[in-house]
C-alpha cells in the first residue's frame, strides 16, 4: 500500500539532535534531504512541527506561569522551527509554505484549509506552525487534527526509535517490537505513541499512524510506500 498525501509530525526535540536546546542545523539539513526524495517521487507532504526544543507550556506552568500564556509561547516557539525548516527545504530547492494558526502575516501565511490543500496539489510542502492555535493542546493533537482536515492518508510520527515495544528494550533484552497495534490497545495501555487526544482523533477518522525512526536514511519514503519500517497503529495487534 502506498499513501498519497502524508502528514509528518516532527517534534522539536528531534530538531535539537544531541544539543541540549535549540536547533541542530545538520539535523535540519538531513531532514530536508530526506524530504526532497519524498517530493521528487510525487507524494504530497504536510509537516506539523513541535516546539519542545525551545519551550514547553506544561513545564513553564509547573514553575508557576499562567498555563495559557505559557502555551501561547510554546506555539510561537513552533513557528521558529517551522521557519527554520522552510529555510532548509528551500535551500534544497523544495517549494515550501509555512502556515500558522496564530496570524503572523509578516513571516508566514495564515492557516486556511483550502489554501493548504491547494499548496499540496501544486507540489509544495507545507509546514504548519503555531500548533492548533489553542492552548492546552499539543502538536501531536495538531498533527491528527490537520491530517483529518486535509484528508491525509497517514500520520507519520518521526522518532529516534524504530517503533513501539512491549517493554523498554533498553532494560529488557527480550522486549518485542509491535509491527502493528490497534488504537484501543494504545489508549487502554497508555502506550504514549502520541497523546491520547491525538490517538482518539486518528481513531475516529480512520487515519493510520506510523511510528518510525527518521534517522535511518530513506525511511520516510519507505514508510510512505507501506514498508514495515516501524509500528503502525490502526490495524490489529501484532508483534514482530
Ligand atoms: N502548544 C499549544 N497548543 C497546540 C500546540 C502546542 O499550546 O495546539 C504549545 C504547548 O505549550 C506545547 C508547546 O506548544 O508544550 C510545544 O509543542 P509540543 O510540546 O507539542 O512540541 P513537541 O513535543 O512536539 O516538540
Amino acid at each position: 500500500m502506498t499513501y498519497r498525501r502524508v502528514l509528518l509530525k516532527l517534534s522539536g526535540e528531534y530538531l535539537m539532535g544531541n544539543l541540549g536546546y535549540g536547533i541542530d542545523p545538520k539535523v535540519v539539513a538531513d531532514i530536508a534531504e530526506e524530504i526532497s526524495e519524498v517530493v521528487e517521487q510525487g507524494f504530497q507532504l504536510a509537516i506539523v512541527v513541535g516546539g519542545g526544543n525551545i519551550f514547553r507550556g506544561v513545564k513553564a506552568a509547573s514553575a508557576g506561569m499562567d498555563r495559557a500564556t505559557a502555551d501561547y509561547i510554546g506555539m510561537i516557539a513552533t513557528v521558529m522551527n517551522a521557519m527554520t525548516l522552510q529555510d532548509a527545504l528551500e535551500r534544497a530547492n523544495i517549494p515550501t509554505r509555512v502556515l500558522t494558526a496564530i496570524a503572523m502575516q509578516e513571516v508566514a501565511e495564515p492557516y486556511i484549509r483550502r489554501r493548504a490543500i491547494r499548496h499540496l496539489e501544486k507540489g509544495r510542502v507545507i509546514v504548519f506552525g503555531a500548533g492548533s492555535g489553542n492552548p492546552f493542546f499539543t502538536t501531536d493533537t495538531t498533527a491528527a487534527l490537520r491530517a483529518a482536515e486535509i484528508d491525509a492518508d497517514v500520520v507519520l510520527k518521526a522518532t529516534k526509535v524504530d517503533g513501539v515495544y512491549d517493554s523498554d528494550p533498553a532494560l529488557n533484552p527480550d522486549a518485542r517490537r509491535y509491527q502493528s497495534l490497534n488504537y484501543g490497545h494504545v489508549l487502554t495501555h497508555d502506550l504514549r505513541v502520541m497523546d491520547s487526544t491525538a490517538i482518539a482523533l486518528c481513531k475516529e477518522n480512520n487515519i493510520p499512524i506510523v511510528i518510525f525512526d527518521l534517522s535511518v536514511r530513506g525511511n520516510i519514503v519507505r514508510a510512505i510506500q507501506g514498508e514495515p519500517v516501524g509500528t503502525i497503529v490502526g490495524g490489529f495487534c501484532e508483534v514482530s
